[in-house]
């Protein structure tokens, strides 16, 4: 059941047969857990909570930067030095308070994963390294939860949803993360639009898995990699098929529980995590 205030808040999506009060009670039941708080995650955030996911999760153990303003819009000047997790959910809760902010003060690990993803439906990648990327994914796969992904990368971005019960699954497509040899981890530019186009994309994904079939079923980016090109204003895409030898999705999978890897494109805990998009184009 909606409330009075629901029903005047979400009125203008209320009116679409896409959605109406049964696809808005979904998103009211909903529980999503976005991970990274950062480029991506700042629109993924407060488009989910303006659009009235009821519970929504925010994994972070950043503190703000000056040089994250440029792109991660949901913080301000004098949010210099706090915890990202803290004032995004004191901002979404402001923004929307009748849905329910859960903060997780942490760095997803392969300890804690399973424990802080188990009350969630959905997963959003809005990490900004591989090692998160790949915890995710495999711990999507194994839990049989979709897994909404993005990334950026100086002027082009990329999303899709993993979902390996209905597709392919991230390692499908990158089996293995790229080696510290091979790829040096370097820090990138980043337009500052960019993650705000992708996260919305991302978002958009999520707003549909939550909703399903209310009038017409949604198209989701299952088993399709949407490619956006800021430079060139345009958006490509690329069919993704399920790799049946994929190590955790596979018919014989060999992944059965969570890898760390640490050391790899060199993770640092406070402030400047590499910013990379995938490794290699597919
Ligand atoms: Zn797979």
């Amino acid at each position: 059941m909606l409330l009075p205030e629901e029903v005047s808040r979400y009125s203008r999506q209320l009116l679409l047969s896409e959605i109406g009060v049964g696809g808005q009670e979904k998103l009211k039941k909903a529980k999503v857990l976005i991970v990274g708080a950062g480029g991506l995650g700042s629109p993924v955030a407060m488009y989910l909570a303006a659009a009235g996911v009821g519970t929504i999760g925010i994994a972070d153990f950043d503190q703000i930067d000056l040089s994250n303003l440029q792109r991660q819009i949901a913080y301000i000047s004098k949010d210099i030095g706090k915890q990202k997790s803290e004032v995004i959910s004191a901002h979404l809760k402001e923004m929307n308070p009748l849905v329910n902010i859960i903060t997780h003060n942490a760095a997803l690990t392969g300890k804690n994963a399973f424990d802080i993803l188990k009350d969630y439906q959905i997963a959003v990648d809005c990490s900004d390294n591989f090692q998160t990327r790949y915890l995710l994914n495999d711990a999507c796969v194994l839990l049989g939860k979709p897994y909404v992904y993005g990334s950026v990368s100086e002027l082009k971005g990329q999303a899709s949803v993993f979902y390996a019960k209905e597709g392919p699954c991230y390692r499908c497509l990158y089996p293995e993360p790229p080696s510290l040899a091979l790829k040096p981890c370097m820090t990138s530019g980043v337009l500052g639009v960019l993650p705000g186009v992708i996260g919305c994309i991302m978002a958009n994904e999520v707003l549909k898995l939550a909703i399903g079939k209310q009038s017409v079923q949604p198209k989701l980016l299952t088993g399709r990699l949407l490619l956006f090109s800021a430079w060139e204003a345009s958006f490509d895409e690329l069919k993704i098929l399920k790799d049946e030898s994929c190590l955790v999705c596979g018919r014989e999978p060999s992944i059965k529980e969570l890898i760390d890897y640490e050391e790899f494109c060199g993770l640092k805990k406070n402030g400047s995590a590499c910013f990379s998009l995938a490794p290699h184009s597919p």
